[in-house]
């Protein structure tokens, strides 16, 4: 009788031990994706596009789900999940990038780690072609947080990143879409009414498509991860929300990991990622109410068009947009969803 107390309290014990050391929870891992917000509308999908994009997205969240299966980490899942995507034409990130007034595609990309709140970004670069992988590289093997340009061209060929020529980036359909967009700039500028309407032909095409993932693993840690090649006909230089940590993208275990899509300079101005995650932590909203508070009430007053997808430590998930569309999904259970129209 006391030998079998004496098994007992081993169990127990091991039991306590397992608990406090954070034993791997499977039944909670959850992947998250999107694939850009805007005018996304059944009117203007053909069948074969709303197909070539559902089948994306699930290879996508597959992908990433098959690494969290196998006990791999929420960093690991989300990145996996980018560079599906990023290696699509489907997708305004990495080969499907859309073009600078200038022609050419300047990416931005960020990733972080809810663990250790540490986190890597970069912008502005023409040559990485999985922009994702250079971010992370950034958070894991510099003592940075952010590099552009040249400098994280540099970064990336020196960690063994996979260098392309620009043109790899280059897609017929979205050098279209940059010389529509050029077209109405100049009859704007030749007929126009002035005032405020350089702005509006800049978000005149609407379908944001950059691309991101959040995570949750089976430890119970959170990553956060987007990648973009911005807007089409953007300026000289110019960066959007993607890798500003806290605005495009943010993860904390304590809250929740969140990655943006949508007009990017209102999403900078709205600090949207981290704002979620505030809300959570000093007011005590939940995912969902929080992230709706932030899409659906203060961009929507702000003009700023868009959607995020969130997570949180319990694998709660939401995915708010106040657009036509967003490209989104998820996969939980082994079981996964993806959808496009509202
Ligand atoms: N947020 C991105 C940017 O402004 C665009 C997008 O979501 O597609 O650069």
């Amino acid at each position: 009788m006391k030998k079998h107390l004496y098994i007992l309290c081993l169990f127990l014990l091991a039991g306590f031990v397992g608990l406090a050391q954070g034993k791997p929870d499977y039944g909670k891992i959850t992947l998250v994706i999107h694939g850009g917000a805007g005018t996304i509308t059944k009117a203007n999908m053909t069948l074969e596009k709303e197909r070539a994009y559902k089948e994306k997205l699930n290879e996508a969240l597959q992908t990433g789900y098959a690494v969290l299966a196998k006990g791999g980490t929420s960093l690991d899942a989300v990145e996996a999940a980018v560079r599906v995507m990023e290696d699509s034409p489907l997708f305004n990130a990495g080969k499907g990038a859309v073009f600078t007034n200038e022609g050419k595609n300047e990416l931005d990309a960020a990733i972080m780690d809810g663990k250790t709140l540490k986190a890597g970004a970069i912008a502005s670069v023409t040559t990485i072609r999985n922009p994702i992988s250079t971010a992370r590289a950034v958070m894991e093997q510099s003592e940075h947080v952010m590099m552009i340009g040249a400098g994280a061209e540099k970064f990336a060929k020196e960690k063994g990143q996979e260098i392309v020529d620009p043109s790899y980036f280059h897609t017929e359909t979205r050098y279209q879409q940059l010389q529509k967009l050029k077209d109405k700039e100049k009859t704007e500028l030749d007929h126009g009414s002035g005032s405020g309407s350089a702005e509006k032909i800049f978000i005149e095409g609407k379908k944001f498509g950059t691309v991101g993932a959040v995570a949750l693993d089976a430890y119970g840690n959170l990553a956060a991860a987007t990648s973009t090649g911005g807007m089409t006909n953007k300026r000289y230089g110019r960066v959007g929300d993607a890798p500003i940590i806290g605005a495009g993208t943010y993860a904390d275990n304590n809250t929740c990991a969140v990655s943006a899509t949508g007009h990017g300079e209102y999403f900078i101005r709205s600090v949207v990622a981290h704002d979620i995650a505030a809300l959570m932590e000093y007011k005590g909203y939940a995912l969902q109410q929080a992230a709706d508070e932030v899409v659906m009430n203060k961009l929507v007053k702000r003009g700023g068009e868009g959607g995020v997808i969130a997570v949180d430590s319990k694998g709660n998930v939401a995915m708010p947009f106040n657009s036509a569309g967003m490209y989104r999904g998820y996969i939980k259970n082994g079981k996964a969803e993806v959808a496009i129209y509202k």
